[in-house]
């Protein structure tokens, strides 16, 4: 078990988390991309390790499907959380985004998720796995 921090552009929004792995997804649905600018790429921590050390409050929730939310700063607007709060077997996955981690990170793209929805401006040629699903 490893903690890693992190936190939003503007500062507000700060945290702590313990990781059980180093890798991080790059998630290319459709979703992922409108809401990150390109796409999310996250590391997965267990959603009751997640620790604020500030700004809790200051994180808006969008619910993006029934069983999916995401969270930003409602200050900067910085993209942080991807969270399956109302799945119910992955409901307990906290998926924090690798951009806002604090280095060194430790961390190590993994794979490539959703490719079958990737945007057409640009390739994947880092010869990690590519998974049309997740
Ligand atoms: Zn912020
Ligand atoms: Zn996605």
């Amino acid at each position: 078990m490893t903690t890693i921090s992190g936190k939003c552009l503007c500062g507000a929004v700060a945290f702590e988390a313990d990781r059980t792995s180093n890798r991080v997804d790059a998630c290319h649905c459709d979703a992922c991309r409108r809401w990150s600018g390109h796409f999310w790429a996250s590391v997965n921590v267990r959603r009751e390790t997640v620790k604020f050390l500030r700004g809790e409050e200051k994180v808006v929730w969008f619910r993006s499907s029934a069983e999916v939310r995401r969270g930003f700063c409602t200050q900067c607007g910085s993209a942080l959380f991807w969270q399956p709060d109302r799945h119910p077997v992955h409901h307990h996955i906290f998926a924090i985004s690798a951009g806002s981690i604090d280095k060194p990170t430790g961390l190590a793209l993994s794979e490539h998720i959703f490719v079958g929805e990737k945007g057409d401006y640009y390739g994947i040629a880092d010869g990690l796995p590519q998974k049309t699903g997740h």
